[in-house]
């Protein structure tokens, strides 16, 4: 827990937020200022900056993580098939575009058209 980081207040229930999943390492939910019709952010509960600073200890929760995305994807809204599906996007430091300073994954999808970002 990094005491004033905006991610890590929500993990926490501190600031609300409209959950869409939660487990022991991870929390998913809805961005406030959606891109697309589904835009969930998942993010680890414990605070880690970026994937500039993934590690070999990070490979169990971050795989699995990675495997909860087709379900959380379909669960909210995205379509199946080749048709449907999403995109998935972790801006990591300044210079990849990153606001907000704790590890996220942006799930972006849901019937086209729409090309906010
Ligand atoms: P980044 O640019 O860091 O990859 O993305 C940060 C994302 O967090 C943005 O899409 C932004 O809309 C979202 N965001 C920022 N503040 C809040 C908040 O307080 N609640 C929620 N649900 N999303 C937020
Ligand atoms: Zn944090």
């Amino acid at each position: 827990m990094s005491e004033h980081c905006l991610f890590c207040k929500i993990a926490k229930g501190e600031i609300p937020s409209q959950k869409a999943y939660e487990d022991e390492d991870i929390f998913v939910f809805h961005d406030i200022d959606p891109a697309a019709p589904v835009h969930l952010l998942l993010i680890p509960k414990r605070h880690i900056v970026s994937m500039q600073d993934i590690g070999a200890n990070d490979a169990a929760w971050l795989g699995r993580m990675m495997t909860l995305i087709p379900g959380l994807a379909l669960d909210n809204g995205c379509r199946p098939g080749p048709e449907g599906g999403f995109r998935l996007l972790a801006n990591s430091g300044i210079d990849g575009g990153q606001e907000v300073a704790h590890l996220h994954f942006h799930i972006i999808g849901g019937p086209r058209p729409w090309h906010k970002r």
